[in-house]
């Protein structure tokens, strides 16, 4: 095992990484950007090296900077994170270059999945299927449009060197084609630096599943799968493990084509095989077909995690530093059901834009695996992706464990940005979702219902009422005792509540507000009658509100 390495990411990845090297005693150097001088993860890491500019170009991605800190520091391995550097293949030979250990693949295993149309054609020969379409060199527009005719309408565009939904085009009908392509193409030039396209069959009713897979260089094992079908822009929502209504014989079919996939490239570290499915008429063996591979550690590793027991983040050090697979295949099984649900800074109503802010307050509960890279009065700039946080949970069943993602999202606090955690407690609410009736059109369809969820909450109005009153303030709290609970009657449009402040008293930030109706109205579709008890805090500058919840 390496003695010390040095992470080359942010965020939440960074501290993830660091949790596990603390535990395994491995010693660990953050590396960060001007944004980023007082982040959690450089906090957290034994040593630190500043890079440069809050601009990826002029930190995460110097990957000449990174290892000269390597160096510098008496560092042997460099862990990427995701993102940033870490499906670069000229980073991972510079890295091996300097004499240090890059902890995932080798840089002819990210070539070779590099490209969607030369990977394509390599899982062929390897018996692995793949969605039905032309993935050729020949990129005359009129022939994309032949192609397009003989794979048959609806078709899929897709940049060859695509990540992140970027330059994909769905195309329904032959008509509208060329200006499909064109547009895909201009946006895979402009992100991408590379206009080619391959089309594909666009499944209907798809779902996507994707398998874990873990190599040595030689042999690999797969970890089961996950369903990430909960997707806006075909980008993952909330994953879960393993995928609702996997049939054994199924299981075994996709576990065995990311096996195959794996060993075809000599696979060594964690990697991802997703593939597409046809969601129409039940899960089948043959109704499965190659979609990309993920050269890295995924986003949503942690359901893997939950559902197995095992720590990916172990096995990458274990097997870098030249540790064979700590598992065989039969040694690896499921336990229970798994959801991540993944909390950013956005504007969910304007299209899901990224937002940014000063998180004035962040509170996460118990009873959930929480991965986040920030701290209350850290802020979400512009800068990087403006994820907060994972939550995790797990259960031994999958009702169980999505109540207990429902709870857990209920329960966590923030403010100073606006978010996703309306939308994401109202898609652990959606009845589709609940019965396993995932597919990747799910949250588009139901979009005008699922933003519907977060109205205003007749509890939380009045708590935010008693935040800008200053009814908590302790300065203006005037006649409350200590202990004593504190009384005031508060009004609000449609109704009127006696309100139960308890609080520790001094300048505690968090109270515990009971409220009972006055009379017996239903305010909202909230039964006033019925007691509420609801987390509230007052920020430092104006007083805003969390969130509250009715019990
Ligand atoms: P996944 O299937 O795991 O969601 P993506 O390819 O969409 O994979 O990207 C994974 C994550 O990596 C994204 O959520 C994003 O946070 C991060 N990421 C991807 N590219 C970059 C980048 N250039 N800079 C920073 N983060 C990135
Ligand atoms: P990226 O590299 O951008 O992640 P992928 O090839 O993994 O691109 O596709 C991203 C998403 O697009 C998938 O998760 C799925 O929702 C959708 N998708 C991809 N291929 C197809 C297809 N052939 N038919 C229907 N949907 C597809
Ligand atoms: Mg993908």
């Amino acid at each position: 095992m390496f003695d010390k390495i040095l992470i080359a990411n942010r965020g939440e990845i960074a501290c993830r990484v660091i949790d596990t090297c603390r535990r395994l005693g491995v010693a660990t150097v953050a590396v960060y950007s001007d944004a980023d001088r007082d982040a959690r993860h450089v906090q957290m890491a034994d040593q630190a090296v500043h890079l440069g500019g809050p601009a990826p170009a002029d930190s995460y991605l110097r990957g000449d900077a990174i290892i000269a800190a390597a160096q510098a520091t008496g560092a042997q391995a460099i862990h990427p994170g995701y993102g940033f550097l870490s499906e670069n293949p000229d980073f991972v030979d510079a890295v091996a270059a300097a004499g240090l250990v890059f902890i995932g693949p080798s840089a002819a295993a990210i070539r070779a999945m590099g490209l969607k149309d030369a990977a394509k054609a390599l899982m062929e020969t390897a018996g692995v299927p793949v969605v039905p379409g032309y993935h050729g060199a020949d990129q005359d527009p009129d022939h994309l449009a032949r192609m397009a005719d003989q794979i048959g309408y609806p078709v899929l565009i897709k940049a060859v060197a695509g990540g992140g939904g970027k330059g994909m085009r769905r195309v329904d009908d032959p008509a509208t084609f060329r200006d499909a392509l064109d547009s895909a193409r201009s946006e895979a030039q402009g992100a991408f630096g590379n206009p080619a396209v391959l089309i594909e069959k666009y499944i209907l009713q798809p779902r996507h599943i994707e398998v874990q897979v873990f190599g040595d260089g030689t042999r690999a094992v797969h970890l089961y799968e996950r369903d990430c079908s909960l997707q806006r822009r075909h980008q993952k929502v909330i994953e879960e493990a393993p995928a609702p209504g996997m049939t054994p014989d199924m299981r075994e079919a996709m576990g065995g084509a990311a096996v195959r996939a794996a060993e075809a490239i000599g696979y060594s570290g964690a990697g991802t095989i997703e593939f597409i499915v046809d969601g129409a008429n039940g899960l089948r063996p043959d109704g499965f077909w190659f979609m990309e591979m993920n050269t890295r550690l995924q986003v949503e590793h942690p359901v893997t995690e939950a559902i197995t027991g095992i720590d990916l983040v172990e096995w990458q050090l274990r097997v870098a530093s030249g540790e064979p697979l700590p598992r065989q295949q039969h040694d690896i099984a499921i336990t229970g059901h798994a959801f991540e649900a993944r909390l950013y800074a956005e504007d969910v109503p304007a299209g899901f834009l990224p937002a940014t802010g000063r998180l004035s307050h962040l509170r996460f509960p118990d009873g959930a695996r929480i991965e986040t890279g920030v701290r209350p009065g850290d802020a979400i700039s512009p800068w990087y992706d403006p994820m907060i946080a994972k939550v995790v949970t797990h259960a031994p069943t999958r009702a169980i464990a999505l109540r207990a993602l429902e709870q857990a999202l209920v329960d966590t606090e923030v403010a100073g940005s606006v978010t996703n955690l309306d939308f994401l407690i109202a898609l652990a609410r959606h009845p589709g979702f609940r019965r396993g009736e995932v597919d990747t059109g799910l949250i588009a369809r139901d979009l005008p219902a699922l933003l519907d969820g977060g109205a205003a909450d007749p509890a939380a109005l009045v708590l935010a009422v008693i935040g800008l009153s200053g009814l908590a303030d302790p300065d203006t709290r005037g006649g409350a005792t200590l202990w004593q609970p504190l009384r005031r009657t508060i009004a609000w449009e449609g109704g009127q509540a006696l309100l139960e402040v308890t609080g520790p008293g001094a300048a505690a930030s968090r109270w515990t507000a009971r409220m009972r109706s006055a009379g017996n109205r239903t305010a909202g579709g909230w039964t006033a009658s019925r007691a509420a008890t609801a987390s509230w805090f007052i920020p430092q500058a104006s007083a805003s509100l969390a969130g509250g919840s009715c019990t």
